[in-house]
C-alpha cells in the first residue's frame, strides 16, 4: 500500500544523526519522561545494529515544565489575593449601604406612619 509506505516516511522527520540517516522522532516510554518526545539514533540501543550515540529532546525537561506551572500558579494565586480583598471591600461597602438603606427605610415608613 503506498498510503502506509508515505506515513513510513513522515517519521523521519528529524536531521540526520552520525550515521547519515535523519533520526525519527519518537516519544519516551520510561517513567521519568514519559510523553517527552525526542530525536534518536534509528540504530540506537539496538544490539543487532551499531548505532551512534545521536539524541535530542524536542520537549522540555519535566521540571521546566513544573517550574512554568509553578509560575502560572503562582501568578494565579497572586490574581485571586487580589481578587479576595476586593470581594471583601465590596462586600463591606456593601454591608455600609445595606446599613445605611435600613436607616433610611425606618426613616420612610416611621415618618409615613406619623
Ligand atoms: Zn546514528
Amino acid at each position: 500500500m503506498s498510503s502506509s509506505s508515505s506515513h513510513f516516511n513522515s517519521i523521519f522527520e528529524g536531521p540526520p544523526c552520525k550515521c547519515g540517516i535523519p533520526a525519527p522522532i519518537r516519544t519516551s516510554k520510561t517513567e521519568a519522561n514519559r510523553g517527552r518526545r525526542f530525536l534518536g539514533c534509528i540504530n540506537y540501543k539496538q544490539p543487532s545494529r551499531s548505532g551512534c550515540d545521536f539524541f535530542f529532546w524536542i520537549d522540555p525537561e519535566r521540571d521546566t515544565q513544573k517550574e512554568l506551572l509553578e509560575a502560572d500558579n503562582n501568578d494565579m494565586r497572586r490574581k485571586i489575593s487580589i481578587l479576595t480583598k476586593e470581594v471583601e471591600e465590596i462586600t463591606r461597602e456593601n454591608e455600609v449601604l445595606r446599613k445605611k438603606n435600613e436607616k433610611l427605610t425606618k426613616r420612610l415608613w416611621g415618618s409615613s406612619s406619623v
